[in-house]
């Protein structure tokens, strides 16, 4: 069995609301409401989910750059809330972030040398007289070409896509062994989409870095993951291979993704009955009762504003969190020819 890296339990992270600086009521926003995951060396889990499901605060927690509520998060077998200050820093620097825009991230006054040099030195991964060629060693592992003409430049001197494969380089020059990659390629133009996720998917087979992937582009997911995490208002909904996911969907809330971005392949398209997303994500400070996603839900019966649907597994480790999933394909058609149930 291949080694687990990331494990995390029942994560829950809330936040306080706030008006301005100070805590308006008790009430609080469950970003995260109850998340477990492993995730494998060398593994491409996808996280998948509309804007606000709690995808990126699950990224962030998991690449120690937020707290958790409650639950636990592992790495290595080790929980993370146990850490001494030095297997802290071991894991800051085994679980890299590559973000959806690195211009924020990347200091103004800083060159494209310094930026890679910095966490070089610090983690003394090279003597200071290899630093030059250990930086243009990772610039054409990026595909920043000739290395030498990027080593001056700062972050306004570079295009969206260049900025992207530094702050690849930057990640990958301390040796992860998992990214947490948030919307890596979704602020680019779409023909470097493709070069970037071409050099992510490089990078992840010769390196075997495990990537956590957060993105709501299921075409991108597709090219990429092994596994995905279907997230709805903080919780998982389906889970499962890429493939038996995409081909077979057990959730309607996968099923009305996929409608909505449909991909490009007649396999997935047969026998594949449309159900569509319609209304906006309830909040996540007061979330729906029973399943979270009757209110948006075209096939929705009253048990499901009631129960909260346990996991039902298939198989090779696809589950999926619905009352009827095992009538999916069915219910769909029947809504297909007829028009959305009364709740
Ligand atoms: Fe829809 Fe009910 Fe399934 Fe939730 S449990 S996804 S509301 S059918």
């Amino acid at each position: 069995m291949t080694e687990v890296l990331v494990e995390v339990e029942d994560l829950k992270v809330y936040f306080p609301v706030r008006d301005g600086w100070s805590t308006k009521d008790d009430r609080q926003v469950k970003a995260v409401d109850g998340i477990s995951l492993a995730l494998r060396h060398a593994e491409v889990l996808a996280v998948v989910g509309e804007s606000g499901c709690g995808k990126t605060t699950l990224g962030r927690t998991v690449a120690g750059l937020a707290s958790p509520t409650s639950g636990r998060v592992w790495f290595r077998g080790k929980d993370l809330a146990t850490l001494s200050s030095g297997e802290r820093k071991t894991y800051r620097r085994q679980v890299q972030m590559v973000f959806q825009d690195p211009y924020d991230s990347m200091n103004p006054r800083k060159t494209a040398f310094q930026m890679i040099a910095q966490p070089l030195t610090i983690n003394r991964i090279v003597p200071k007289t290899d630093l030059v060629n250990e930086v243009l060693r990772l610039f054409d592992n990026v595909g920043l070409a000739p290395g030498e003409a990027y080593l001056n430049r700062s972050r306004h001197q570079l295009s969206g896509g260049e900025r992207q494969r530094l702050s690849i380089a930057r990640s990958m020059s301390v040796n992860p062994s998992v990214i947490v990659a948030d919307e890596p390629v979704s602020a680019l133009d779409i023909s470097i989409q493709g070069q970037i996720l071409s050099l992510m998917r490089k990078l992840q087979e010769e390196s075997s870095i495990a990537y956590l992937f957060i993105s709501h582009d299921l075409a991108v997911v597709r090219s990429l993951a092994d596994r995905v995490m279907i997230v709805y208002l903080g919780q998982i909904v389906e889970e499962g291979t890429t493939d038996g996911v995409f081909s077979n969907p057990r959730h309607p809330y996968t099923m009305a993704l996929l409608a909505a971005h449909p991909i490009p392949d007649p396999e997935l398209s047969r026998n594949r009955h449309r159900i569509v997303l319609t209304g906006d994500v309830p909040s996540p400070i007061d979330p729906p009762t029973g399943c979270r996603f009757h209110t948006r839900c075209p096939i929705a019966r009253p048990v499901c504003s009631q129960q909260i649907p346990p996991f039902k597994d298939f198989r090779n480790g696809h589950r999926s969190a619905c009352h009827f999933a095992d009538q999916l394909q069915s219910m769909a058609r029947l809504l297909n020819e007829s028009g959305p149930a009364s709740h």
